[in-house]
Order: structure tokens, then C-alpha cells, then sequence
């Protein structure tokens, strides 16, 4: 028995000692047990340093609330995995940002948590220069495109007037192909503005059911080849950024066309769900296999399961739709199966303001997804 106990303890510090993230248990928010790794990531020459003392002291000041919710949610017995990131300090008082998952564990003598830490520092920094530089690459190319535009309407102009029709029509193409250009810069520049919390919101009234026939007339209007149907009918006004959430349905319309080119139906479905509007898009096309259902609202992921067909795009629109509905106190989710089709769906509260008070106090519901 004796021989067990000491042969788990020497396989438990041959595990932890040696593993290359930083591993530590602690106990009511203090150091019980920290691996080489933790000690080496903080700046201390051993782990037996830490011992004892709070965690808070190697978190830094700005993040010390972040860190006392997590300590309370462990509490509660959550698991905190994921991307969960926190600016943390070392003993020479320099800070790092590091990623963190957290466990709540029974022990024998009682409750602990366990947290594994990796400093990913680095990979923030090479985030930051490649968002700068995305941005800034949009805002150059935007300004000599608006003339390239103005220029190439100017002409078309001339041309239509002296009746030469036919180079009138290059330009007319050309002029098209501007405008996709000019899509994908708005979208990229959507994108660093949302990141940076510079997008502005503007909640008004509005009707929910005008908004979705304007967004599938438009849709239909560039996608002849499909047939987009309405199913149902609100009746009733939301508060939201009209703009912003038909940027969000239009980007789930373009999807479907996008993705369903051998089916060429497209239903969209409008349904009062307790106190939350809730709208799908539902497309017949290639779906999308269960392991990617969850990763897909992050940015730049694309699904390259079809390695006979490739599909323009950058990985951004679904995330953007995210973040919109979520700044409306809503939730996007998909439903799909690979080669079923997909019915992505957007529920928006009636009040947002109402909602944002209750998503405050606890997790947020999501409204009719199980309906
Ligand atoms: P993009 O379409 O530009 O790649 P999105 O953010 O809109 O970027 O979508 C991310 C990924 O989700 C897509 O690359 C595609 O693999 C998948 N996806 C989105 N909508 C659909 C759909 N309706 N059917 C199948 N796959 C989809």
C-alpha cells in the first residue's frame, strides 16, 4: 500500500515536474503545489518559492477583478478552458499575458484548483502587428479605389453618350468588380474597428419584418440563380442598429448562396420566441460537419473540407455577425450536417437594454435555440 502511495507520488512529479506548461494546485486562491515551468514562467528560481503564497500577487493590477471571477467560478465547480487570457506579473515586476485553464478538484484534505499557464506574450504581439497591419493596408487601398471608381463611372458615362456600347460594357464589369473589392476593404476594416471597440451603434426602432424582405430583395437581386423564400411574420418592432443587423443577415443570406450551389433554395424563417426575435437561414447546400460547428464563428476559420471546390472568402463574416448580434444582447448558432445543409439563426431580444441587465447577472439563454 505504502509502495503504491510512493510509487503515484513519483509518477505524479515525474508528470508535473517535467511538464513543459506551467502546471500549479492551489487552494483558496494560495500556492499548495507549483511545477519548474510555473516557477521558471514567473521568474522564480524554484517552485518551493511560491508555496504559500496568494495568486493575486502574480496577477497584474488590472487584472486582479478578472482573476477573482475566475477563482469564484472555479468555486462553483466551472471548468475555465479555452481562450481565457490574463496579464500576469513576474517576481521582477514585469507583466506577461498569459493563456489559462482552470479546473476545480477534490482533494482528500479538500476543495483545490488546478491551473495550467502558457505565456503567449509572443503570439499577442505577432496578433497586433498583423491586425495594423491589416487595417492599415484597407484605409490605403480605399482612397485610390473611390477614384479608380469615380473615374471608371466618368468614362462609362462619355462612352454610353458617343453610343460605343461595347467598351461601355468593360466598364461596366469593371466598375462591378470595384465594388467587390470595395466589399471585401469594408470588411476588412469592419473587422479591426469592431476589434478595437471602434464601431459606434446606433439603436433605433425598427421593423424586423421589413428588414428581412429588404435583406432577401437585395439577395435575390444579386443571386438570379437561387430562390430565397420568407417563412412567417413578427408583427413587431426591435431596437437595434438596423444597419448593422442587415449587414449580419445579408452576410448568412451570401453564405447560403455561397455554399448551396447545387440547390438553389434558400428559406429564411421569422419567429417570436419569449420576448426574442428570432431569425434562420436555412440553405440546402454543403453543410458542415459537427467538429467545426463550434470554431466557425471564430475569425479567419474556414472549413476546407471539399478539396475538389474552392470557395472565395476570408473567414471574417461570421465572426462579425457574431460580434453584431452579440452587441445587441443576442446569439447566432448553426445547425447543420455535412452534406444536410445549415440553418444559421440570430435571436435579438425586443429590449435590448433589458436583456443586457440580465445577461449581467447570469448566463445568457439561448433563446430559441431549442424551440
Ligand atoms: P467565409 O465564407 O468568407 O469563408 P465566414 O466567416 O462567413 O467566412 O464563414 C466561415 C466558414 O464557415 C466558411 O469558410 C465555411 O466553411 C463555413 N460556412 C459558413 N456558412 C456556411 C453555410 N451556409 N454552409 C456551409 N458552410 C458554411
Amino acid at each position: 500500500m505504502l509502495q503504491d502511495v510512493q510509487l503515484s507520488e513519483e509518477q505524479f512529479h515525474l508528470l508535473y515536474g517535467n511538464a513543459p506548461v506551467g502546471v500549479a494546485i492551489s487552494r483558496d486562491g494560495f500556492y499548495l503545489y507549483a511545477n519548474r515551468a510555473f516557477a521558471i514562467l514567473f521568474g522564480y528560481e524554484t517552485a518551493e518559492e511560491l508555496l504559500g503564497t496568494s495568486m493575486l500577487t502574480q496577477v497584474a493590477v488590472e487584472s486582479r477583478t478578472q482573476m477573482l471571477s475566475l477563482l469564484e467560478s472555479i468555486k462553483q465547480g466551472e471548468q475555465i478552458t479555452g481562450a481565457y487570457e490574463i496579464r500576469c506579473t513576474r517576481k521582477s515586476g514585469s507583466n506577461f499575458v498569459a493563456h489559462i485553464d482552470a479546473y476545480h478538484i477534490p482533494l482528500a484534505a479538500g476543495q483545490a484548483m488546478v491551473t495550467f499557464v502558457t505565456d503567449i506574450t509572443e503570439q499577442k504581439e505577432m496578433q497586433q502587428l498583423k491586425d495594423d497591419f491589416l487595417s492599415m493596408v484597407s484605409h490605403e487601398l480605399r482612397t485610390p479605389l473611390t477614384t479608380v471608381k469615380a473615374f471608371t463611372q466618368i468614362l462609362q458615362k462619355k462612352l454610353l453618350k458617343e453610343r460605343r456600347t461595347d467598351l461601355a460594357d468593360y466598364l461596366k464589369k469593371m466598375d462591378q468588380q470595384i465594388d467587390r473589392i470595395t466589399g471585401l476593404i469594408t470588411t476588412l476594416l469592419d473587422l479591426s474597428c469592431i476589434q478595437e471597440g471602434k464601431i459606434q451603434f446606433a439603436y433605433e426602432p425598427f421593423d424586423i419584418d421589413e428588414l428581412v424582405a429588404e435583406a432577401v430583395n437585395l439577395l435575390q437581386s444579386l443571386a438570379p440563380r437561387h430562390r430565397i423564400f420568407i417563412e412567417g411574420h413578427v408583427g413587431c418592432i426591435v431596437i437595434g442598429d438596423a444597419h448593422r443587423i442587415e449587414q449580419a443577415l445579408l452576410h448568412l443570406l451570401s453564405n447560403a448562396v455561397k455554399y448551396s450551389p447545387q440547390n438553389d433554395t434558400i428559406i429564411v424563417h421569422t419567429r417570436l420566441v419569449r420576448e426574442h426575435v428570432v431569425i434562420s437561414v436555412q440553405d440546402f447546400g454543403i453543410g458542415i460537419a459537427s467538429h467545426h460547428q463550434s470554431k466557425i464563428f471564430e475569425r479567419f476559420y474556414r472549413v476546407y473540407e471539399d478539396k475538389n471546390t474552392t470557395y472565395p472568402g476570408l473567414g471574417i463574416g461570421l465572426y462579425l455577425s457574431r460580434e453584431i448580434i452579440a452587441r445587441h444582447a443576442g446569439h447566432i448558432w448553426v445547425e447543420s450536417a455535412e452534406g444536410r445543409g445549415a440553418t444559421f439563426s440570430f435571436s435579438l431580444p425586443l429590449d435590448p437594454v433589458r436583456a443586457c441587465e440580465v445577461m449581467q447577472s447570469a448566463e445568457p439563454d439561448k433563446a430559441g435555440k431549442d424551440s
